[in-house]
């Protein structure tokens, strides 16, 4: 199975449902990292806390995602980039 260096670069190759609602945990409300939201956090570890699920007790870094992204209201400008990479290209 492949794997890719940026989740923009899974959800174009993928052919997944929905990837206009993949998100990265680094810019998620759900994310469960400390500290503020920057792109140096995006290698960092942290539990997902969605409600539906917090049972699995996932373990995801900030370049990890899914599509029951919600948008963390604090994001830094260089988070927000690393989200979007490879976006319009
Ligand atoms: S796994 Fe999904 S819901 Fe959980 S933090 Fe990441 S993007 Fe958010």
């Amino acid at each position: 199975m492949p794997t890719y260096k940026h989740y923009q670069d899974l959800k174009k190759a993928e052919h997944l449902a929905n990837p206009e609602r993949i998100g990265a945990c680094l810019t998620c409300k759900y994310w469960d990292a400390e500290g503020p939201r920057t792109g140096a956090l995006a290698p960092s570890d942290a539990l997902c806390t969605h409600p539906e699920l917090r049972r699995f007790q996932l373990i995801v870094s900030g370049g990890s995602g899914c599509n029951e992204w919600e948008k963390y209201p604090n994001v830094a400008e260089d988070a927000e980039a690393y989200a979007q990479v490879g976006v319009n290209s």
